[in-house]
């Protein structure tokens, strides 16, 4: 189950971004760069008391006129109300109560999902009389800070971690393998759903979403249980170019955080593009399992050569990667769709893996007789002990004598040494250097 996403709204100039980057703190800044996710990131990971989610700036809003904030607005107030699992609306101290807060609280509320209402640029203990009038929002007791000054950020997060799983995600539901099916319009993606949901008889239900509107739907095979998170059937019009872009982004990356595995799909007849390495890069981002299939194969004029040339290609473009796993479909003709669900269940077996300390050990060792690790200020490094820490992804700490001391050309060769001697198609994994004094 993926982190639970919190969703910041609210009028121009309350303070939005200042309590994003805030709250983001320095998380953001340790997260590996994705070509293409960097540069406008919506998102950020954060963490508050043991309690990890994704918090999601639902958008920046030019102040103009009066009608089109409302109406950007609306549209904020529609991402967060279709993929937050609690909405944070914030309000301005200084400036007061606005009308339009109460039009906008009116759409929050009726979403029924959790919300923290928020007064912000409360930067002295005497201006807290001034949250009183929100109270007129009918939202309940208003949570006061002050963004800029940090001040009261920990009772404000202490809110809104209360409503996480309030709702009680069904326990069951953890058996089930969930996939979200990412890519651009008119890849193929319902197809392929209807595809699968079609050719198999056992579908146990179309549950619509528990927490939030998109539709999942359950599938049982001989390959396991899955979830589909339908991301292709929620379209919005949109005369706004750059409002579609980002509220299909908001979507996706909601879906993407709530999967275990991740297809991203490509039309064979156009290739990888920019968008498709953005997506995808969440994913990678998110730690999600990986897979790419490649559909519309039946539209293709091939060879022996055709698909593995494709396939470098596209492998190309997603070098930062080159875990992923491939699979070419048709979707129209079912070439191959059988084998969808085998290969994304490998990939979630290889996901979720768990590596016995001794052979890993074993393994490390071998390689590290095979190769000795560079000398690096005339020293070099020593690896005392690994031990597998946790999975989805897989996740290894290696105990050395000095962390400097790795080259990330050696980091890599340990990564290859583990992918040689263990299957990890289809997931990232991630090693982890500590220090150990040496005894
Ligand atoms: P956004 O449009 O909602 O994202 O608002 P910004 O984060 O850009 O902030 C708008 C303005 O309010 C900026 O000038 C901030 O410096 C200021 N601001 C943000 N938080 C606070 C606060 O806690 N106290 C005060 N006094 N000013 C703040
Ligand atoms: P989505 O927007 O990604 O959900 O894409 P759709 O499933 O709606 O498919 C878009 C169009 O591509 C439809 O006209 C489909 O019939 C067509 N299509 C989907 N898969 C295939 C395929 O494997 N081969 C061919 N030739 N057409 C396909």
């Amino acid at each position: 189950m993926g982190k639970p996403v919190v969703a910041i709204v609210g009028r121009p100039n309350v303070g939005k971004s200042t309590l994003f980057n805030k709250l983001a703190g320095k998380r953001i800044a340790i997260v590996q760069d994705t070509p293409g996710v960097t540069r406008d990131r919506i998102y950020a990971e954060a963490e508050w008391l043991n309690h990890n989610f994704t918090m999601i700036d639902t958008g920046g809003i030019e102040p103009t006129n009066e009608d089109i904030i409302m109406a950007q607005m609306r549209r904020q107030a529609n991402i967060a109300v279709e993929t937050a699992d609690v909405i944070v609306f914030i309000v301005d101290g200084k400036a007061g109560l606005h009308p339009s807060d109460y039009e906008v609280a009116q759409m929050l509320r009726k979403s029924n999902k959790p919300i923290v209402l928020v007064v912000n640029k409360v930067d002295r203990i005497e201006l807290e009389d001034n949250a009183y009038e929100f109270y007129n929002l009918g939202m309940g007791t208003p949570v006061t800070i002050s963004a800029s000054q940090g001040l009261g950020l920990g009772d404000m997060l202490d809110e809104v971690v209360k409503h996480f799983n309030s709702d009680g995600e069904n326990e069951e539901d953890d058996e089930y393998v969930r996939i979200a099916m990412i890519g651009k319009p008119n890849v193929g993606k319902s197809s392929l759903i209807n595809k699968l949901l079609g050719e198999d008889r056992n579908i146990v239900s179309n549950i619509p979403g528990t927490t939030r509107d998109a539709i999942d739907s359950k599938l049982e095979t001989e390959e396991g249980k899955f979830i589909l998170i339908d991301t292709a059937g929620l379209r919005r019009k949109s005369k706004v170019k750059e409002e579609i872009e980002r509220y299909s982004v908001v979507r996706t990356l909601a879906a993407i955080e709530r999967a275990d595995i991740c297809i991203l799909m490509i039309d064979a007849t156009e290739g990888l593009s920019d968008q498709d390495e953005k997506i995808v890069g969440y994913a990678h981002e998110l730690n999600k399992a990986i897979m790419v299939i490649v559909n519309k194969w039946d539209l293709v004029e091939k060879d022996d050569k055709t698909m593995k040339e494709f396939q470098a290609n596209i492998a190309k473009g997603l070098s930062f990667m080159s875990y992923a796993t491939y699979l070419f479909i048709s979707a129209k003709t079912g070439q191959r769709v059988n084998r969808v669900l085998k290969v994304a269940k490998d990939c979630y077996n290889n996901y979720s893996k768990r590596i016995a300390t001794g052979v890993l050990n074993d393994v490390i060792s071998r390689a590290v007789l095979m190769k000795e690790p560079p000398i690096v200020a005339l020293r070099r490094l020593k690896i005392f002990y690994v031990t597998q820490v946790g999975t989805k992804p897989p996740t290894f700490i290696f105990f050395v004598n000095d962390p400097n001391l790795l080259h990330f050309s050696y980091e890599r060769y340990l990564e290859n040494q583990l992918r040689e001697s263990f299957d990890f198609k289809g997931t990232g994994i991630k090693l982890i250097f500590r220090q150990r004094k040496e005894d």
